[in-house]
C-alpha cells in the first residue's frame, strides 16, 4: 500500500507512501505514520467541501 517513494505532506519527512484522494481532484501523500491522522483529515476535508456545495446549492 504504500509504494511511492516522496516527500510525506503531513509530516514533510522522506518516506514511502499512500494517496489520499480529495473530492475537489486534489491528492496528498502521506506516510505509513500519518495514515490515520491524514485520513481524518482527508475525511473532514470532504465532508465539508461536501456541505459547502450543497449550501451552495440550496441557494
Ligand atoms: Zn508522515
Amino acid at each position: 500500500m504504500f509504494k511511492i517513494e516522496g516527500t510525506c505532506d503531513w509530516c514533510k519527512k522522506p518516506s514511502l507512501l499512500t494517496r489520499h484522494e480529495y473530492i475537489d481532484g486534489k491528492s496528498n501523500y502521506s506516510c505509513e505514520d500519518c495514515y490515520e491522522l491524514a485520513t481524518l483529515d482527508v475525511r473532514q476535508f470532504n465532508i465539508d467541501e461536501t456541505q459547502e456545495r450543497e449550501r451552495l446549492e440550496a441557494r
